[in-house]
């Protein structure tokens, strides 16, 4: 048997498992459903690729098995990306624990992944999308069949499925690749949107689009908080935005797909969806706190304080300086007051909701953007299925890396430096076995 190895997606983990795999002596062939390699990347941190974090952990990641990811991230973690990017060329930079591009260019880490990717000999086959992939009975060698490319039909030793999930399926990743893990017997996590815009049910958020604001942000569902986050909220026609919500993005999709009952469509066999049997619609409540670090009773000093300013202002006079105007306006409209009235004369009541919607605003939520706006998909091939080098335990010889697998990390440089440690390890992995396993 020969030492080839397949790799479908030349993604971030693609790209990484091929040099990998290549550097050890594999016969490496590398599939590309786009006409070039690596589009995704381009997008990444707004252009400039945030290319990893130095604060690392399994606590930044979600899946089912954290224990296995504090593994693979302690084989190849921070200080590996940054001296693998350094042996191939790119210097890098921490803005605050953030890696980046020392040239702030996403397309520089393209340039010397791709320039590594022919220097390590491996052959590389675009405008190819994989449809199947086979187990040969005799040889034991895997078909890749596909589209496109002057041959159809390629054999393997070894294949790594590097897809990706559904996240910005116009830079290719379409979730076809789950349905090739399927093919080979693999399950899934369903999948959701993450790190993406929330919607809300409240039309009169028109109002407010385009205010960015830091405040914190609370997920309750059935009343009980779920989860929170902090940072700088931006306020959209139809939600609400900013990397706060991106974090909490994915909790709430899970909880409204599973009170929905959505079925996760595969389009092979034997595959899991959400198991919610008999459950009721969930509903999901934001609460927004412009004040997270005033204290209640320190709120209440400020309330009678200010209250103490009513005199000859008006109710909009009265609040000015202490949100941004189009929000207060309005919460004074939401209150039941009129920005032009006398605040002296004004139902007190009225104005106590107002600085209570400064610190309990609710907002209803009814759903995410899709797939299209999303920075990543949640779910995918699930870790109990592979082993701890990434070899499928379904099938010897098949490999997953990247956001494929039920891995995925919260906004920070965490999903990139999920696809180059898991590249690394399944790329490794796949060259080393020739060894171990005599082949
Ligand atoms: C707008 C945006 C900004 C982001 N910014 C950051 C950031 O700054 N930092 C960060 O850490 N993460 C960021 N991410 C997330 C990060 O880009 C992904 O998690 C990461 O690229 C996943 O790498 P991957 O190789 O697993 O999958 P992908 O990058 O999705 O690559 C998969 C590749 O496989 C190919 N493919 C799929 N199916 C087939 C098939 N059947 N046959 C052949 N080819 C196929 C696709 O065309 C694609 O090129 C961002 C994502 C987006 C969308």
């Amino acid at each position: 048997m020969g030492n080839t190895v397949g790799i479908v997606g030349g993604g971030a983990a693609g790209m990484m498992a091929a040099i990998t795999a290549a550097r050890r002596g594999g016969k490496v062939t590398l599939f590309e459903g786009n006409d070039r390699l690596g589009k995704k990347l381009l997008s990444t941190g707004n252009g400039k690729c945030n290319l990893g974090n130095e604060r690392l952990g399994a606590a930044d990641y979600y899946t089912g098995r954290p224990d296995m990811l504090e593994a693979f991230l302690g084989r190849f973690g921070t200080a590996d990306t940054v001296s693998f990017f350094r042996s191939i060329g790119l210097m890098t930079k921490s803005r605050g624990g953030y890696l980046y591009p020392a040239c702030e260019q996403a397309a520089a880490v393209l340039d010397v992944l791709r320039y590594e990717v022919k220097a390590a000999g491996v052959e590389v086959v675009t405008d190819f999308k994989v449809e199947a992939i086979r187990r040969g009975r005799r040889a034991r060698l895997f078909q890749v069949h596909g589209k496109g490319g002057v041959c159809w039909e390629h054999s393997f030793d070894r294949v790594i499925l590097a897809c990706g999930g559904k996240a910005a399926p116009k830079t290719g990743s379409d979730g076809s690749g789950y349905g090739l893990a399927g093919q080979m017997g693999h399950s899934l996590v369903p999948t959701v949107p993450a790190l993406v815009q929330l919607r809300c049910r409240e039309e009169y958020l028109k109002a407010v689009a385009g205010v960015r604001t830091e405040a914190q942000i609370s997920v309750y569902c059935q009343g009980k908080r779920v989860a929170k986050e902090r940072g700088e909220l931006q306020l959209t026609e139809y939600g609400i935005s900013g990397i706060p919500v991106f974090q909490l993005s994915r909790t709430v999709n899970y909880i409204l797909a599973e009170g929905r009952n959505v079925l996760e469509s595969h389009p092979s066999a034997g595959h899991r969806h959400f198991d919610s049997g008999n459950a009721p619609k969930k509903d999901v409540e934001i609460v927004i706190d412009f004040f997270p670090d005033v204290t209640g009773e320190e709120f209440k000093t400020l309330y009678r304080e200010r209250m103490l300013l009513r005199g000859q202002r008006t109710v909009e006079e009265f609040f000015t300086g202490m949100l941004h105007k189009k929000l207060m306006l309005l919460f004074i409209k939401l209150a039941g007051l009129r920005p032009g009235e006398a605040a002296g004369q004004a139902d007190e009541r009225k104005l106590k909701r107002v600085f209570e919607l400064c610190r309990s605003w609710t907002l209803h939520i009814i759903g995410s953007n899709s797939y299209d706006s999303a920075q990543v998909c949640a779910g995918g091939v699930p870790l109990e299925e592979v082993t701890g080098e990434l070899e499928s335990k379904l099938v010897p010889g098949l490999y997953f890396a990247g956001e494929i697998l039920d891995v995925d990390g919260r906004c920070g440089g965490y999903n990139l430096q999920w696809a180059w440690c898991s590249g690394f390890i399944a790329g490794c992995q796949a060259a080393a076995s020739f060894a171990d396993k005599g082949n």
